[in-house]
């Protein structure tokens, strides 16, 4: 065994190059560190690039989440309708202002929320206000009737795409889709800027709202403050707002890392069908494709272990895989089966069947633009060899 082959490969890996690194001494430099000409910079950026009018900074998902279900109007006693098989930012953020999550049961192909059981749901609660789709691994959830759905009811779309830069559904860019969508740049997904989240909406109030409250309910950001003919000192406070604001050397990364963020995305697909392509066979199931035609972003490749076709578990394969040097990941841990969540609505482990189903079969294999043709064939070889 060679040094590099007995090397171990994480499960993930920011791409940061002297780009990101020069972006960053620069704006050191430039003297303004915080929220500035940077953000706007990226701001612009990141809304040509997804198609959305607005685009607005924020230091993470689960800030810009909760922005978004602030701005459209979630309250005390409210319900927000989401798929338990998620990270549990997408569902606090629905606490933090006081009102429940509904959770629906998932579609066991793509994890996605099952759109058939969405109806049911609202016709069984008070009071829903809003959905939170979460399009895992970067494959977009089945938009149509979601959206079918939310008209019908008067419902606000909030996308969770923490997975999905860049994702396409049947033509559309993820971001020009539901009413207010929301990215992260945290250091694992598919650009990141250490810390850091973008909302996007076209909608001129939702924008207006969500960027008051991103800097504790000032009617105009810092930096307007000195460029403005009004004196600089003045400004207005209007509501008890948050401070999830971007500084300017995140803005700066990324910046440098959304112009990567095409080149990023061809090499993950290109890992994703090698992968594909080398497990047919296996007593797995590769990630299910629902419409041929979307670009996937492959934040995440996961696969399924066929569990009546193997005596390998899923706990033992990753055991397996990290012997061999190769780091792995569980996406989802359902978020029924959390204590706080579990005990707060009284679930069962059986409460949401498929999502509990699907948690003890999936593993994500590492999938990132860093990784060598050299890294990817270890990866097959190793999966090959425990399963094969
Ligand atoms: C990572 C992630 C988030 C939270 O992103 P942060 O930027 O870390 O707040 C939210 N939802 C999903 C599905 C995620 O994977």
């Amino acid at each position: 065994m060679s040094d590099i082959d007995s090397m171990h490969i994480p499960f993930a890996l920011p791409s940061i190059g002297d780009d990101e690194i020069s972006a960053v001494v620069e704006t050191m430099k430039s003297g303004w560190l915080t929220t500035g000409d940077k953000c706007c910079r990226f701001e612009e950026a990141f809304a040509n690039y997804v198609g959305a009018k607005h685009a607005l900074t924020v230091n993470s998902a689960t800030s810009g989440l909760h922005l978004a279900l602030e701005a459209a109007g979630v309250g005390p006693g409210d319900k927000v309708l989401t798929s338990p098989y998620t990270f549990t930012a997408t569902a606090e953020v629905i606490r933090y202002l006081g009102a429940d999550p509904v959770f629906i049961d998932i579609d066991p192909d793509t994890m996605n929320i099952d759109v058939e059981l969405i109806e049911e749901a609202i016709n069984t609660s008070v009071n829903v206000k809003a959905i939170i789709p979460v399009h895992i691994a970067g494959q977009a959830c089945d938009m149509d009737p979601i959206l079918d759905i939310a008209r019908k009811y008067g419902l606000v779309v909030v996308e969770d795409a923490a997975h999905a830069l860049p994702t396409t559904y049947k033509g559309s860019m993820v971001g020009a889709i539901g009413d207010i969508t929301v990215y992260s740049f945290y250091v694992t997904k598919t650009i990141t800027t250490g810390e850091g989240g973008m909302v996007v909406t076209d909608n001129d109030e939702y924008a207006g709202r969500i960027k008051t409250m991103r800097l504790h309910g000032i009617n105009r950001d810092v930096f307007d403050r000195y460029r403005s003919t009004v004196p600089a000192w003045y400004y207005e406070v209007v509501a008890p707002g948050y401070k999830y604001n971007m500084t300017d050397i995140s803005a700066a990364i990324g910046l440098e890392q959304l112009k990567k963020a095409d080149s990023f995305r061809k090499r993950r697909e290109q890992i994703a069908c090698a992968y594909t392509h080398a497990f047919s066979g296996l007593p797995l199931k590769v990630p299910v494709i629902s419409r041929p035609d979307d670009m996937h972003a492959w934040h995440l490749y996961i696969i399924q272990l066929d569990t009546e076709a193997t005596t390998i578990t899923r706990d033992k394969f990753i055991e397996l895989m990290f012997e061999q040097g190769i780091g792995t990941s569980v996406h989802f841990i359902p978020l029924h089966l959390h204590p706080y969540w579990k005990e707060r609505y009284g679930f069962e482990t059986t409460s949401f069947m498929t999502a509990f189903d699907v948690y003890n079969k999936v593993v994500s294999l590492p999938i990132y633009p860093s990784m060598s043709d050299n890294d990817v064939d270890r990866v097959i070889a190793a999966v090959r060899s425990i399963l094969g």
